[in-house]
């Protein structure tokens, strides 16, 4: 992904209800262990939610089984989408990024989205971490409307 500049990284992340409430089940449904998975864009917008499996089976860190990894980015690849978003869940601390995140966060290009479980409903942040960690909005559109061809 190095040097990979042409698409940039996501200023915001804008989501349709439906992916953004499927996003949050996934990592309801795993916790207290760690959620992930990764959210494929289609220019400036999220399209697909990809539920992943923490490979760490841990609280408090997460890596998400390679395989699915690459299964994902092949579809985004023919569809002509982008790694958007990688997000994970904090099932017992907020949605900020802990030291390590900030270690493992490997796709620059990616937003770091994270979910905090502490409240209900759940703390959804995102972030660019490119060198410096910047907050960056998260907009959930309404379900009416969210048709494919803009
Ligand atoms: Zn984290």
């Amino acid at each position: 992904m190095a040097g990979d500049d042409q698409n940039g990284t996501p200023e915001a992340l804008v989501i349709d209800a439906p992916l953004y409430h499927e996003m949050i089940e996934h990592v309801r449904s795993v916790a207290p262990i760690e959620g992930v998975g990764l959210i494929a864009f289609a220019g400036d917008r999220a399209v697909k939610i990809y539920r992943g499996t923490n490979v760490e089976q841990s609280t408090t860190r997460y890596s998400m089984d390679p395989t699915e990894v690459v299964a994902a980015l092949n579809e985004m690849d023919q569809h002509g989408w982008q790694l958007g978003a990688i997000f994970h869940s904090h099932p017992r601390s907020e949605a900020a990024p802990s030291p390590t995140d900030l270690r493992h966060a490997y796709y620059p290009n990616a937003l770091m989205v994270i979910i905090s479980l502490l409240t209900d409903p759940p703390v959804v942040r995102a972030f660019r971490v490119d060198g410096e960690v910047r907050e960056v909005p998260v907009r959930v559109l309404p379900e009416e409307g969210t048709a494919e061809t803009a």
